[in-house]
């Protein structure tokens, strides 16, 4: 059975009746993106950059961050990179910004609200990003994004960031998309509103579900009511899929929910643009995105979306896989 999974490695994951998905790989270090080329990514869906900042005694420098990415970007090919910012804080520490201790780390100074109260951090980051997209094919984007405000302020950062080294005649790909992380609530209900402003999102179900069921992603006492197939979590991610879809911009996926193979049919109903997932994952998930037809995946949702619980939602899928091998 293990070569015969082999064997959906390297071919497009496409549905029977056409539907084609993008399959990409999360990544942490450099190194990692040969391995997910290996494993049959098309891509990198997300690559967390916090890697590179956590094994130093200090913030790493423009120069250095410039030389990670880019290695990242010239292994790929040309193949798209989504480069997130920084997204310290919460499980992740970093000794020398000696940040305080917090009552609820996960709801204080995280991500994207460090980054935009030390802009110089972003700045640098940026900087370091833009070189490398002249490299090959970079998108960014920006973790735990809980308003408009954010966005718009870090996008402003960004456009600062391009005029700044266009000043000084530094090569970069002026193209680059900028998308963000969809983890929080407040974001995937309001995405009608994202989705006119962002060029893509990359929905997060790891701190999604966290946040959305208000169960500690961390803390295995309450680990049984942790779970991607909530019915309240299918439909912020039904709701996110199609406002960027009303906006002609498209969604990917890098929380672990796209690597659970039970959910491909129900992310292929919902019409999930870019998959992106541990390298390990991809090629049971584009066996079953071969093997499977949209238009049945869509009926299985039309089913789902009236369940009301975990428990059924769970039966209903594993029900469905069966009837497809
Ligand atoms: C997520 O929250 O789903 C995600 C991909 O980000 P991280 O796991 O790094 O928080
Ligand atoms: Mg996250």
């Amino acid at each position: 059975a293990l070569c015969e999974l082999e064997q959906f490695t390297f071919k497009p994951a496409v549905t029977t009746d056409g539907f084609r998905v993008e399959i990409a790989a999360n990544i942490g270090t450099p190194a990692e993106a040969k391995t997910a080329l290996e494993h049959g990514a098309e891509g990198i869906g997300l690559y967390r950059t916090e890697f590179l900042f956590m094994n130093e005694t200090q913030m790493p420098s423009e120069e250095k961050q410039f030389q990670a990415y880019k290695e990242v970007v010239s292994t790929m090919g040309g193949k798209p990179v989504i480069i997130r910012t920084l997204d310290i804080g919460g499980d992740k520490e970093l000794p020398y910004l000696s940040l305080p201790k917090e009552m609820n780390p996960f709801l204080g100074y995280r991500a994207i609200r460090l980054s935009l109260d030390r802009k110089e951090l972003l700045i640098t980051q940026l900087r370091a990003i833009l070189r490398a997209s002249s490299y090959g094919k970079v998108k960014i984007m920006f973790p735990m994004i809980s308003s408009l405000e954010e966005w718009r302020q870090a996008k402003a950062i960004f456009e600062e960031v391009k005029n700044q080294l266009a000043k000084e005649g530094i090569l970069f790909d002026s193209s680059v998309e900028v998308g963000i992380m969809v983890e929080v609530p407040s974001t995937a209900i309001l995405a009608d509103q994202f989705a006119k402003e962002v060029d893509f999102f990359s929905i997060g179900t790891n701190d999604l579900v966290q946040y959305t069921l208000a169960v500690d992603r961390m803390n295995e006492k309450v680990g049984y009511l942790y779970d991607h197939f909530h019915p309240a979590v299918i439909r912020l991610v039904k709701q996110v899929i199609e406002a960027s879809h009303q906006e002609g911009k498209w969604t990917g996926m890098c929380g672990g929910m796209v690597g659970d193979p039970l959910a491909a049919p129900l992310l292929i109903g919902l019409g999930l643009d870019e998959w992106s997932m541990v390298a390990g994952a991809i090629k049971k998930v584009k066996q079953i995105i071969i093997q499977s037809k949209r238009e049945e995946c869509e009926k299985l949702i039309e089913g789902i979306l009236e369940l009301g619980t975990t428990g059924e939602v769970r039966q209903r899928l594993e029900e469905f896989l069966k009837g497809l091998f």
